[in-house]
């Protein structure tokens, strides 16, 4: 049994349908540059248009500080049509007389983009008036944006208070995988943490300590781990301030009889650039003037020979340098095993978070995994098991 309302629960016909939706596409010269979310909330909107609803698109985009023309959705609203094959109609606030207008003017299987809800301060503040002014343009709220689910905004939360409410595709799509990664695991599972610094993860690591079995730490937060074993990283990323929180998440995970894996062997550079001279070197054995800048051979051996018993894997954070030449090695490599044994039908593979999305992309195995979501706050928030305002607004 699902804990959430979703489409099969709604009959759109004649319906005034709000729909938030995620239109933070990245826009270069004004033309968007990467329609990923876009080509995601399609299923949604051709869903309820196509059973006659009135569609009527809710999205924020960047971070205005009131009605800025540089932000509005009004391009974005434009592609989207073409990405849709019918045409999407704007309107020029998300409130009000004019929105109220274009709305009034809606046949049923229309679509409408209201303009960026940002342009108004009551959005981020979850202002009960600005809430009551989106649901006068309303008869009933689909949430489709994960992504912006970690924010208890006025469109992400305040909606499904006070309007019938359900999940759209895109969002189903994304709890189902979570819950299957996560929630309802086939176990053992696997946890990945890498990137740059332990600073920004301190909760993710403490909270997948007691809800794995292996995690292995990768990245330059690694180092701090290594540090904290009494190693010598050199020049390396270290987080010194950070080194006795290491130790106690290290302390934490075997209470909880979750094994950490370290890299045993790292690419060591003497420069943070791509194809330096480089070199193969135990992690016992950094020189002082070196840096660990990917994890080594031995390292990726050992975690790809543990995938292979592994049944769940969950991945944020690439394990080196991913964007500098060869320190995408471990990356690569591992990301490739965890693809073939996804495509086996042995592991069940969910990545997401920013630069991790980067990384799978340059992997290239993107389409092979059983889930990547593009949510970055959203994704870490709820690797971090905390419960997700927008999400937690649907099953009220
Ligand atoms: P995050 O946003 O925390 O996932 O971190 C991703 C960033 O971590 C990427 O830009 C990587 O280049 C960087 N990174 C990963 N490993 C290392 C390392 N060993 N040294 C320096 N930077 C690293």
């Amino acid at each position: 049994m699902r804990s959430f309302r979703t489409l099969e629960d709604l009959k759109p016909a004649g319906l005034r349908v709000l729909v938030r939706v995620d239109l933070n596409v990245p826009v270069e010269n004004g033309v968007v540059s990467d329609a990923t979310r876009l080509e995601r909330i399609l299923p949604t909107i051709r869903n309820i248009a196509s059973r006659g609803g009135k569609v009527i698109l809710l999205a924020h985009f960047g971070r205005p500080k009131g009605r800025d023309p540089k932000e509005s959705l009004a391009p974005i609203a434009a592609a989207l049509a073409s990405h849709l094959g019918q045409p999407v109609a704007f309107a020029a606030n998300c409130i009000g007389s004019v929105a109220a207008a274009a709305v009034a003017a809606m046949q049923p299987g229309d679509v409408l983009c209201l303009e960026n809800t940002r342009f108004h301060a009551g959005e981020e503040k979850n202002d009960p008036a600005f809430v009551a002014a989106l649901a006068a343009l309303g008869d009933v709220y689909v949430n489709d944006a994960f992504s912006a689910a970690h924010r208890a905004h006025a469109s992400t939360e305040g909606l499904a208070h006070v309007l019938p409410a359900c999940a759209g595709r895109t969002m189903q799509a994304e709890l189902e995988a979570l819950d299957k990664a996560l929630g309802k695991p086939a176990r053992p599972v696997m946890a990945i943490v890498g990137g740059a610094k332990v600073s920004t993860k301190l909760e993710l690591l403490g909270n997948l300590v007691s809800k794995v079995e292996v995690l292995v730490i990768g990245g330059g937060m690694a180092n701090t781990f290594l540090r904290a074993r009494g190693l010598d990283v050199g020049k390396s990323l270290c987080e010194h301030d950070l080194v006795a929180t290491a130790r106690e998440i290290e302390a934490k995970a075997k209470a909880a009889g979750c094994e950490i894996m370290l890299p045993v062997d790292a690419l060591a550079a003497k420069e943070f650039k791509a194809n330096p001279g480089h070199r193969v070197a135990d992690v016992s054995d950094i020189a002082a003037d070196e840096m660990i800048l990917d994890a080594g051979p031995k390292s990726i051996e050992a975690v790809i020979a543990r995938l292979q018993t592994t049944k769940t894997l969950v991945w944020n954070g690439p394990f080196g340098a991913f964007e500098l030449e060869p320190f995408d090695t471990a990356t690569v490599a591992v990301a490739k095993a965890a693809a073939a044994l996804t495509l086996a039908g042995k592991l069940v593979s969910v990545a997401g978070g920013g630069d991790t999305v980067s990384a799978m992309n340059h992997a290239g195995v993107v389409d092979d995994m059983t889930y990547i979501s593009t949510a970055g706050g959203a994704f870490l928030e709820w690797m971090e098991g905390k419960p997700l305002p927008g999400v937690e607004a649907l099953k009220a």
